[in-house]
């Protein structure tokens, strides 16, 4: 069984004192990101296509503290504490200067916070000072639940409060993708962060990531006996890796082949027959997931939550044949949970490991994560991580009260 997720607020409550301890002063504030699931819409958002992920109630929180003019010490300086730390280690710590950033300057996971320094400055002209920071977060790393996008958005809504900057949430959206893009150095879209910013508790979020418009729809899982099931292989993804370029080019190409901007333009009904074997399996992925995507909107707005299952599985099916992205484990897992009863499953986010996803009854959740496990053992598979998650607001601050 997965540990119980321990409320927000006492999270939060123990990260200002924890932040006390290590820095021996009282943060500003603390702000909280969640992870996402995309419930579909694979490898769609950097094609300027629709996805429909959600919020998660896991989630990153931040406390912070601003550098104050005449305080001593290096006015620039960031401090940088995780409770996500090698074993043996209570804290990962690192520091960086918010002036003369540059891409390939910081490394480790301090690149992710400085990498939105780097956008502030760059791309909004902002002066920022030196902080303080605390991380703690539940979103696990490197699962495919976009936990380095939590830790992005949480700082990036801090420092957009604290600095009194007024961005509102597609610019912070924008902001982050230049950070894991140019700064890090990760060539993922829009959808992540904007989920993170963007999500409604018991709601999808529906995003057209060519105008960045975004439109909630109902999730009402609970009121359905449903459940989203997330199935983390362990096996670990990386998005640096070739196979998310490679797939990128594919489509660049594939548009190119077929005269348009990007494969959203690409009219209804067009013959994909001049395109070579590869990029036309590449290119029917994602013309027919945008389709499905539109679907699943469409039951989702008229109340039919369990009718989503079958667009789910055949999601699933596409990556898995025609795009190339998925592995044994991803495979097996939504076999597995199929087979025991699931309405639908796929693998979600990028592939190549990290998890799958399973929509189930309630009362079969015991059943599928049994069959999962076993099927996993069976095959001398890594034990999986198996846990329920539910639609949740996005990024926010956390009203802590400390004296
Ligand atoms: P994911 O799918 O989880 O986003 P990535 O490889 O994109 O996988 O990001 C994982 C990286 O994000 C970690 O290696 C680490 O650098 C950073 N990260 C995520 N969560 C934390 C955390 N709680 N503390 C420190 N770094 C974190
Ligand atoms: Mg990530």
């Amino acid at each position: 069984m997965s540990a119980p997720v321990q409320p927000v607020q006492s999270r939060a409550e123990n990260l200002v004192r924890r932040f006390a301890e290590v820095y021996g002063e009282t943060p500003d504030g603390v702000w909280r990101a969640p992870g996402r699931v995309n419930l579909i819409g694979e490898h769609t958002d950097y094609n300027n296509g629709f996805v429909l992920p959600f919020a998660i109630d896991r989630s990153a929180l931040v406390a912070m503290r601003l550098r104050r003019p005449g305080e001593t010490g290096e006015p620039d300086v960031v401090r940088l504490a995780s409770t996500y730390a090698p074993d043996g280690e209570e804290l990962s710590r690192a520091r960086f200067h918010t002036g003369g950033l540059e891409p390939g300057g910081v490394g480790g996971w301090a690149a992710y916070p400085a990498g939105v320094v780097f956008a502030l400055v760059r791309r909004a002209g902002v002066v920022v000072p030196g902080f303080d920071l605390l991380l703690d977060s539940t979103v696990p790393v490197g699962a495919g639940l976009s936990s380095s996008h939590a830790v992005e958005v949480a700082v990036i809504v801090a420092l957009n409060e604290l600095l009194e900057l007024g961005m509102d949430r597609p610019r912070m959206a924008r902001l982050t993708q230049y950070a894991e893009n140019e700064f890090v150095g990760a060539p993922t879209g829009i959808m992540d962060q904007s989920a993170s910013l963007m999500g409604r508790e018991g709601s999808a979020l529906f995003l057209d990531c060519r105008s960045l418009d975004s439109e909630t729809v109902p999730l009402p899982l609970a009121r359905h006996g449903l459940e989203v099931l997330v199935i983390d292989t362990r096996v670990v993804h990386s998005h640096a890796d070739g196979g998310y370029s490679a797939r990128r080019s594919s489509c660049e190409r594939g548009a190119a082949a077929l005269g348009a901007a990007s494969l959203r333009e690409v009219p209804a009904g067009t013959s994909l027959d001049r395109l070579d074997a590869e990029t036309r399996r590449r290119v029917r992925h994602v013309l027919g997931e945008n389709e499905r995507v539109l679907q699943v909107v469409g039951h989702l707005r008229a109340g039919d939550v369990a009718g989503i299952g079958n667009l789910l599985t055949a999601s699933h099916a596409s990556l898995r044949d025609d795009f190339e992205v998925s592995c044994p484990e991803l495979d097996l897992a939504v076999d597995a949970a199929l087979a025991a009863g699931a309405l639908g499953a796929r693998m979600t986010g990028g592939g190549f490991g990290g998890s799958a996803i399973a929509l189930i009854r309630r009362e079969d959740e015991e059943r599928v994560r049994a069959a999962v496990r076993g099927a996993f053992a069976e095959r001398g598979f890594r034990e999986p991580a198996l846990f329920t998650v539910l639609p949740a607001d996005g990024a926010g601050r956390i009203r802590v009260t400390w004296h």
